[in-house]
């Protein structure tokens, strides 16, 4: 039997994660099989995925900018990858490929973990941001019963693009309605790239949000955000985003691997060693 090698797969792809996460795994459950970078230019996308059969990977993680493009190549697709338009992890079944949005999960598992029973009673949810990310979240909260879920974008458009393409009790709010929007919140999540090392500081005040919301911030690096500390400061659980990065690895490496792996203190302290490094020079805003 071969040593199964799955990969990911972007352009550019040499700052992710993703080998170090699945390598662990690997080495922990003591498994034969490898995870590396698959760099494939853009014109060369569709090739590769037409003949993933052939090409000796057991399967992989699609980054920017072959989401699109892997979401067409699939021959079938979870739920999840299908109702957010995306999808980041494929595998081969029967020499089928087939995919699978593993960012909703993934996020919905890091919450489970690290503020157990932030859902026990679900209400109003605020959603900063409407890109790739955003659409992974409001599907995920969808999911656990928040209602309404309002996206609050710069560019109001893009929110009101998610609420129509969702459905649902999905709302877009501008921007000058956040204050009245937090005080009935359960839940704030931030999905932009404001707070990331490089980029602008999220300017929030969380005075509004009642003393039992919960506060989710995406970006990971830093690890502790701006958003975080001051959620912390006023008391409020407050969850970041290197767990999501973690738990959405978890499906595929099963798929792939055939076992189950779990996001422990180690993994998360084996991933941390490698932000420091990787924090000035990537400035990309994929988890994969
Ligand atoms: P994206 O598609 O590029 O979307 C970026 C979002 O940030 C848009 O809503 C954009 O608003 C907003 N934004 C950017 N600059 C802004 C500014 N100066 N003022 C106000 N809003 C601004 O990115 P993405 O893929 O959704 O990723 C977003 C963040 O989530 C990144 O920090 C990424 O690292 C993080 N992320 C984390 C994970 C994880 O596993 N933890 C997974 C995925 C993403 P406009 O629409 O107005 O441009």
């Amino acid at each position: 039997m071969t040593t199964p090698v799955a990969c990911v797969v972007g352009w550019p792809v040499k700052h992710s994660r993703s080998p170090t996460i699945h390598r662990f795994w690997l080495k922990e459950l003591a498994l034969a099989g490898d995870y590396v970078l698959k760099p494939v230019e853009p014109d060369a996308i569709q090739a590769f995925l037409a003949d993933f059969a052939d090409s000796g990977f057991v399967g992989c993680n699609v980054t920017v900018p072959h989401k699109e493009a892997a979401f067409r190549a699939v021959a079938g697709m979870d739920e999840a990858a299908r109702a957010i338009g995306a999808l980041n992890t494929i595998w081969l079944e029967d020499g089928r490929l087939l995919g699978a949005n593993t960012d909703a999960p993934g996020f919905l598992a890091s919450l489970d973990q690290e503020a157990p029973g932030w859902d026990a009673a679900p209400g109003p949810a605020v959603v900063l941001g409407a890109g790739g990310a955003a659409k992974a979240i409001v599907y995920a909260l969808r999911s656990r019963g928040f209602a309404p879920v309002t996206i609050v974008n710069r560019t109001e458009k893009r929110a009101e693009q998610i609420a129509r393409n969702l459905g649902g009790p999905i709302e877009a709010a501008r921007l000058t309605a956040l204050p009245g929007l937090l005080g009935g919140a359960r839940l704030l999540v931030n999905t932009t790239t404001l707070g990331m090392e490089g980029q602008p500081p999220l300017d929030l005040d969380l005075a509004p949000l009642a003393d039992d919301a919960v506060v989710s911030d995406l970006v990971y690096v830093p690890l502790e955000t701006g958003l975080l500390k001051a959620a912390r400061a006023r008391g409020l659980r407050a969850v970041g985003g290197l767990g999501m990065l973690l738990h959405q690895a978890v499906p595929g490496f099963e798929h792939w691997f055939g076992r189950r792996p779990t996001v422990t203190p180690a993994l998360r302290a084996a991933v941390i060693e490698t932000l420091g490094a990787a924090a000035s020079a990537d400035a990309g805003t994929d988890a994969a």
